[in-house]
């Protein structure tokens, strides 16, 4: 399947489902939309098709130093930069399902986690376990990283995602 038009269906999936039963960026003023220069949405295997097709006014692409190994090539994961606004249905995987991401456990099996880049930006992550989210946001994004784990491609990608998360859990708990 044509990556875009995947990761185009998948959007769909939260284009009127967030993350609470209420607009939560009135909560913080949308914190998630005020990065600085440095920070970023990482996009997931293939989705920058999306942006290549789309090509938004609003976006920047660009890599970062994150890698993986898959069929013999290594990739470097693409990262998309905004301004701070951007046309909410061409909105990236990353920003949708914020602040929750998908991870691997010790079994190599998917679960859906609050993400550790959100907690010193989003209220609701430092209150909130995954359970506490609108159960039809939760159950979306299992539901679209199911089956983007369906491909060896996104598989390889996901252990060096678990990675990065999980170091950059270590490094914030440091602190
Ligand atoms: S930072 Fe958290 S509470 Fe604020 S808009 Fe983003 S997801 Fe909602
Ligand atoms: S792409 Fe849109 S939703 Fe994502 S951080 Fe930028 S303004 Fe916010």
């Amino acid at each position: 399947m044509n990556a875009a038009y995947l990761y185009l269906q998948l959007y769909k999936l939260f284009d009127e489902i967030t993350p609470i039963n209420a607009d939560c960026g009135e909560l913080c003023e949308k914190a998630c939309c005020r990065g600085g220069d440095d920070s970023g949405m990482l996009l997931f295997p293939g989705e920058c098709e999306v942006y290549r097709l789309l090509e938004p006014n609003w976006a920047r692409l660009d890599k970062t130093d994150m890698t993986y190994e898959w069929n013999g090539k290594t990739y470097r994961v693409p990262i998309l930069f905004c301004d701070g606004c951007c046309d909410r249905y061409q909105r990236p995987l990353s920003c949708r399902i914020f602040p929750l991401t998908p991870r691997l456990d010790g079994e190599g099996r998917l679960e859906i986690v609050t993400d550790p880049r959100a907690k010193h930006v989003c209220p609701i992550s430092r209150g909130f376990l995954p359970g506490d989210y609108s159960a039809k946001f939760v159950k979306n994004i299992r539901r679209s990283f199911t089956l983007l784990m369906k491909s060896s491609r996104f598989r390889a990608f996901m252990k060096e995602y678990t990675n990065y998360l999980d170091d950059f859990g270590k490094f914030i708990s440091n602190q």
